[in-house]
């Protein structure tokens, strides 16, 4: 896939590129990381997101998808918690830790390409426009996948935050609280869980904040139910109807399930579709040979073959769709964090600023309160 600009470079002055590989090979750099991680169990908790690259989740002591991880990492007590996914859930991370713990992300650079498309002025100019096109109460709720800024507009707005896993909860919470809802940043699972839920396409528009007020009118804000930003994940909108078409033609007894966060057009023709975890329980749960085609990262995809080798798992594309920003925290990035603390000079230090944290967490706990 892509690898889109990402607005966390330019947040990238602590990242230092330590151990080169002339220094240490990747295999030296897998042996020191056992012996380290070994020495400062005591100090240092690894979580790592579904999507890593394997030889980064072996070194994991939680694994999961945003929401898993949120929850765990709010239960942790270890002073360092080194967050290998990208930079919005090291920032979730930091909130729902105590001020007393540090959260570190191996590579500043591991950002989301969906998270950089929506930011906090447009937001801010957006509900403005939004506010003044209609008299009933809209809702706004945000995708995890954005930064905490944003969080904090949703927190001030009476809104909350949702994951793949729980977005149907939280969505059916914003209309007991509102008639509308604005969903950012990521179109798809907007749309594909609000359709699942009964609302048709025709009463969702879409806010694209390059066109002037988002290329809507008033009216059109104003008769809808959905309004829906105009984002996505460059991964997952990688995959295509065709494909789905391809795979059950080649074999109809494939079962195609694919992320919400791939197109309207994806999920329709998929048999099913969920958060990674639900990918995950349902092909655990099958029986000894069922078939699966998989519309989510590849990362995933390859380790879920490897883990169940009675069934037949494959992508749903033929080509590599690689999350390349979470591909960046690489084994050796880790190894510098864990030197780092060994040496009692952490690095990578993900903060959120206490006026961002306070309204940000309003938004989380309403999350995690929704059950
Ligand atoms: S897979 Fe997509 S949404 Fe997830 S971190 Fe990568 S770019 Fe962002």
């Amino acid at each position: 896939m892509l690898d889109l600009f990402n607005e966390n470079d330019e947040k990238n002055d602590e990242y230092k590129p330590t151990i080169s590989e002339q220094e240490l090979s990747d295999a030296e750099v897998l042996v020191e990381l056992k012996s380290l991680k070994e020495k400062l169990k005591d100090q240092v908790v690894v979580v790592g997101h579904h999507y890593q690259q394997d030889d980064v989740i072996s070194f994991a002591d939680y694994t999961g998808d945003s929401l898993q991880l949120a929850r765990e990492v709010a239960k942790l007590d270890k002073p360092y918690i080194i967050f290998c996914g990208v930079h919005f859930m090291a920032e979730t991370a930091d909130m729902l830790t105590k001020p007393s713990q540090k959260v570190i992300l191996p590579d500043l650079r591991a950002g989301c390409s969906m998270a950089d498309m929506a930011h906090r002025h447009d937001i801010d100019k957006a509900w403005d426009f939004m506010l003044k096109s209609t008299k009933e109460k809209i809702v706004p709720i945000t995708y995890i996948n954005c930064a905490a800024t944003l969080k904090a507009f949703v927190g001030d707005n009476g809104g909350a935050i949702c994951t793949s896993s729980n977005a149907e909860k939280i969505i059916q919470w914003a209309f007991s609280q509102g008639q509308k809802l604005l969903f950012f940043p990521d179109q798809h699972l907007g749309r594909n869980t609000c359709f699942k839920m009964g609302i048709p396409l025709s009463e969702m528009v879409v806010y694209n904040p390059n066109k002037p007020n988002g290329g809507l009118t008033a009216e059109e804000i104003d008769r809808a139910k959905v309004i829906l930003w105009y984002g996505y994940c460059s991964v997952h909108q990688g995959f295509t109807k065709d494909q789905v078409y391809a795979v059950k033609k080649k074999d109809p007894e494939m079962t195609v399930i694919v992320h919400p966060e791939c197109s309207f057009d994806v999920v329709q023709a998929a048999d099913d579709n969920g958060s990674t975890s639900y990918i995950i329980d349902k092909i655990k749960n099958a029986p000894s040979g069922s078939k699966f085609a998989i519309g989510t990262e590849i990362n995933l995809v390859n380790r879920l073959a490897a883990e169940f080798p009675d069934k037949t798992i494959t992508s749903l594309s033929p080509y590599q769709c690689l999350c390349t920003t979470m591909y960046r925290v690489r084994p050796r990035w880790l190894l510098a964090s864990f030197r780092a603390i060994l040496e009692n000079k952490p690095i990578n230090i993900i903060t959120v600023p206490e006026e961002v944290k306070a309204p940000s967490l309003k938004a989380l706990e309403r999350m995690l309160a929704i059950k």
